[in-house]
């Protein structure tokens, strides 16, 4: 028995590990830097990303969270406020507090593990908030408890005040780190299906810096609010994760711009210096910070919502493709588009003899056959080409700027490809073939009138034998009498 195999992915698994505490500990450190230097920089504007990435990576990595990377990620925090000539004590007393805080959002994210990744409804962006509220009272108990005084704060002061600034950090840099797994991926865009343009898109990223840029001119405490109706915009038109990025910026803009003095929170210019100021003035951008995310989460769940029953009500249960109604509609909408004498090709398929499968071999082999032919039309296609299943064993394409010597090709192709195909039966071969009919015509064209024109050609291919590929052949004359 070979006993090397379990020792070394045992091994390999350990590796994995180091590394990834590595990697863990290093952002730590360079985040926690960042946090230091930016306060002592601008004093009260200070961001503090290091716990929120560190509670992302943890709760979206598992393999992550590992003892080895909690005490690399103390370490790390040790260090920076070593590095940037911190007192030992004092800076164990904080980065303790910052890691109670991390170690409460981590245990109520696995404890809803199942209902919090990806965000399936709107209450999970609740659940997202009492994570932030419970990771940042859990530091600010600590932290307000034992360090405020450290800090020459008043107990309840050093609480609020810790609080706030930990629901600030959260609420922001969560959701940026959690992004890819809190939202559910969107199905890729049908065709038919509109997105929003480049125009408008560049439109709502200027209406929000343009309102984040006159909060310092227009001033008061209502100013904070300024970039709202833009951002509901740019969230109304950008991917989420897109949207969570513009939400944290503004937030970040305000964050700084305020203790810095460049957005006057009292009309008077009193600046923002009391603890208690400060703290609510930073539970107020977690909240709005908390209520963008809510606006884009509640977009993504429309859009999954919007996209399911738009499939539903476009494609055809059985075979996915596009059922009539959509073919036709996305058909005709193609055609609008072209320019007049675009050639075109239309495709009739009708599955043959197919009543003598249902009746031979059940109606449950007659639907695998159906799902069999729709997935071999739709792969000798390109993209741009237009496929539905009409009706029963009935199916139609229409291949835009072909001509009847490309759609002769291409139906041809279709063809054998669905007559060696032998469907496996039990111990049964089930042969199936298909009677292609096709016309060509030039935009603009009446399209129904140009199906029935191949549905001609297909009953003249049925008549001929089947399994054959027939085009319709007075189509040009037809069409140039005006039919
Ligand atoms: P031909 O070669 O002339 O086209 O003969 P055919 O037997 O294919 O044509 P016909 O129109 O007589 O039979 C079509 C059959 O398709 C009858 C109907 O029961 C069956 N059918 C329609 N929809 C479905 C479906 O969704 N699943 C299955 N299994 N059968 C279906
Ligand atoms: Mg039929
Ligand atoms: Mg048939």
């Amino acid at each position: 028995m070979d006993s090397s195999a379990p020792a070394a992915s045992k091994k390999a698994g350990f590796a994995k590990m180091l590394m990834a505490a590595a990697l863990t500990s290093t952002i730590v450190f360079a985040l926690a830097l960042l946090g230091i230097y930016t306060r002592a920089a601008f004093d009260l504007a200070s961001l503090w990303p290091a716990n929120a990435v560190l509670l992302g990576i943890l709760a979206i990595y598992p393999k992550a969270n590992s003892p080895l990377a909690w005490i690399l990620s103390a370490t790390a925090f040790m260090a920076a406020d070593l590095v940037s000539g911190g007192d030992i004590q004092r800076a164990a007393l904080l980065n303790a507090t910052n890691l109670v805080g991390v170690a409460t959002g981590l245990a109520l994210i696995r404890l809803w593990s199942s209902r919090f990744f990806p965000m399936a409804r709107p209450s999970s962006v609740v659940r997202f908030s009492v994570v932030v509220l419970a990771a940042s009272l859990a530091c600010g108990i600590a932290g307000g408890l034992i360090a405020g005084p450290l800090l020459g704060l008043e107990r309840l002061e050093g609480f609020f005040l810790w609080t706030a600034s930990e629901a600030v950090n959260y609420a922001i840099f969560l959701p940026l780190v959690m992004g890819g797994r809190l939202i559910k991926p969107r199905k890729p865009a049908l065709p038919f299906q509109e997105s929003a343009e480049l125009p408008e898109k560049a439109a709502a990223i200027a209406a929000l810096i343009a309102s984040c840029a006159l909060m310092p001119f227009v001033g008061g405490a209502g100013t904070l609010m300024l970039h709202v109706p833009a951002f509901i915009w740019c969230s109304t038109l950008f991917r989420p994760r897109i949207a969570l990025v513009l939400s944290g910026l503004a937030a970040m803009w305000i964050l700084f711009a305020v203790p810095v003095g460049l957005i006057p929170l009292y009309v008077d210019n009193v600046p923002l210096d009391s603890p208690w100021d400060v703290a609510s003035f930073r539970l107020g951008i977690a909240s709005l910070a908390l209520g963008s995310l809510a606006m884009v989460m509640l977009n993504a769940f429309w859009h999954d919502a919007h996209d399911e029953i738009e499939h539903r009500a476009n494609h055809d249960f059985l075979t996915g493709l596009l059922n009539r109604r959509q073919f036709n509609e996305t058909a005709e909408a193609n055609l609008i588009r072209q320019r007049a004498g675009t050639p075109n090709v239309a495709l009739a398929i009708d599955v043959d003899h197919f009543k003598s499968i249902n009746d031979t071999h059940g109606h449950p082999l007659g639907d695998h056959v159906l799902q069999v032919v729709a997935s071999l039309l739709a792969a000798g296609l390109r993209k741009g080409d237009i496929l539905g299943r009409l009706g029963g064993e009935e199916f139609a394409i229409v291949l835009p700027g072909a001509g009847i010597e490309e759609g002769t090709r291409v139906a041809e192709r279709i063809r054998e490809a669905i007559a060696a195909e032998a469907l496996q039966h039990g111990d049964l071969a089930i042969a199936t073939s298909v009677s292609i009919g096709l016309v060509e015509f030039n935009a603009p064209a009446n399209l129904p009138r140009m199906l029935s024109l191949a549905d001609e050609a297909l009953y003249e291919a049925k008549n001929a034998g089947r399994n054959r590929v027939v085009a319709h052949k007075s189509a040009a004359l037809l069409q140039a009498a005006g039919a």
